[in-house]
């Protein structure tokens, strides 16, 4: 009787050079896309050139390297819309990124584009927040002579804070993707965006999509509005529940922007790119119309009425105190920041900024006894 070897073949390790054909057979798969989505293997590139992963590609990298950073870890204690609620469960900043990258992949993969660049994008677009939301950065943007937006400091998080100061070297296509993700008041919609991927295209729309919809649910969770408020044209056209109503948005999204898929409409037989379209990602008009007069009511009804609030007005003055200690006193910023920023008012940014809405009320209650009152009766 032959002797059988007691090494099966699952013992047997992956040599390293077949391990690359992993990543390989990833690109091979991005190959049979859209022809016009972005794929990883003929990305721009990064700023320092690095050996490819064996097993990931090029995106698949990026969105793992956000994943592990500091200011991803952050999200979880800052501020979406309502500051510092008591209730486990309003959106955070974190949860609010992980509903944009989970519609942002739905319709990615729905329209046959490149997933996992759309959730890279979606991971790291909102990691330049503020604490305390829109007020902070609204505070910041009045205080600094060359103002402050989010989407910005996303980009210099990851370009040059991250690792030491080192930064994440993401591609160029990561990197473009949050910087263009945010939005005006008013119709975005209108506004085409041929020049960006439509992967970036995607988590614009999500993002919008996912804060609309969770902050109106975060509204009814505190009492500010209830199911009778919302405009009837808004309910007709959306829907009456949370669920339905990103649903029919994100479905109508994909029946829009289906000539970008590149394959054939299964339901008229006719091929999407044919006649060209302008390659964007859009809603239908009825849609749209309802989409755009529920971001107008969340703006009367909930967004400036917060900016006003009594918590708003004490989030507001913590961002100016914290700035303004910080600026007079360059020393006593944490020297990692220094090591990182090109200059001393620079760094006091990336530390305000930086800061979650918790460890902002703690250092300003510590520094200055009172003036975080409105949140340290009920937080500290
Ligand atoms: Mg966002």
């Amino acid at each position: 009787m032959a002797l059988e070897s007691s090494v099966t073949q699952d013992d047997v390790p992956l040599k390293a050079k077949s391990r690359s054909s992993i990543r390989r057979r990833l690109e091979e798969r991005e190959q049979r896309l859209s022809p016009y989505a972005a794929k990883s293997s003929q990305s721009a590139g990064r700023e320092i050139p690095e050996p490819p992963s064996d097993v990931r590609t090029e995106y698949q990298r990026d969105r793992d390297r956000i994943i592990h950073s500091k200011a991803f870890r952050r999200l979880k204690h800052k501020t979406q819309v309502f500051i510092a609620p008591l209730g486990d469960h309003y959106v955070t900043r974190l949860t609010h990124t992980l509903e944009v990258s989970q519609i942002a992949r739905t319709i990615a993969r729905a329209l046959n584009l490149n997933e996992d660049l759309a959730e890279a994008i979606a991971l790291g677009h909102d990691l330049g927040h503020t604490p305390f939301g829109h007020i902070g950065e609204d505070e910041l943007d009045k205080i600094l002579s060359d103002g402050f937006r989010h989407s910005s400091q996303s980009l210099n998080i990851v370009e040059r804070v991250e690792r030491e100061g080192r930064g994440l070297n993401l591609t160029w296509e990561v990197r473009q993707g949050i910087l263009m993700h945010s939005k005006p008041r008013g119709d975005f919609l209108a506004a085409l965006d041929n020049d960006i991927t439509l992967e970036a295209q995607i988590v614009r729309i999500s993002d919008a999509v996912a804060y609309i919809n969770h902050d109106l649910a975060d509204a009814f969770r505190a009492g500010i509005l209830s199911d009778k408020d919302l405009p009837a044209s808004v309910a007709d056209t959306l829907g009456c529940r949370h669920s339905e109503r990103i649903d029919t948005i994100v479905c109508d999204i994909i029946d829009h922007s289906y000539h970008v898929s590149g394959l054939a409409d299964s339901t008229t037989g006719t091929n999407g790119a044919q006649p060209e379209p302008s390659l964007s990602i859009r809603m239908g008009d009825s849609v749209r119309t309802a989409f755009m007069e529920l971001r107008e009511f969340m703006f009367d009804t909930v967004y400036l009425p917060n900016d006003d609030s009594p918590e708003g007005e004490t989030a507001r003055r913590i961002v100016r105190f914290l700035y303004g200690y910080f600026g007079e006193r360059h020393n006593e910023v944490p020297p990692e920041y220094a090591q990182r920023s090109r200059s001393p008012e620079e760094a006091v940014v990336d530390y305000v900024s930086g800061m979650t809405d918790l460890y902002a009320i703690r250092l300003a209650e510590k520094l200055s006894p009172g003036i975080a009152k409105t949140f340290s009766e009920r937080l500290l």
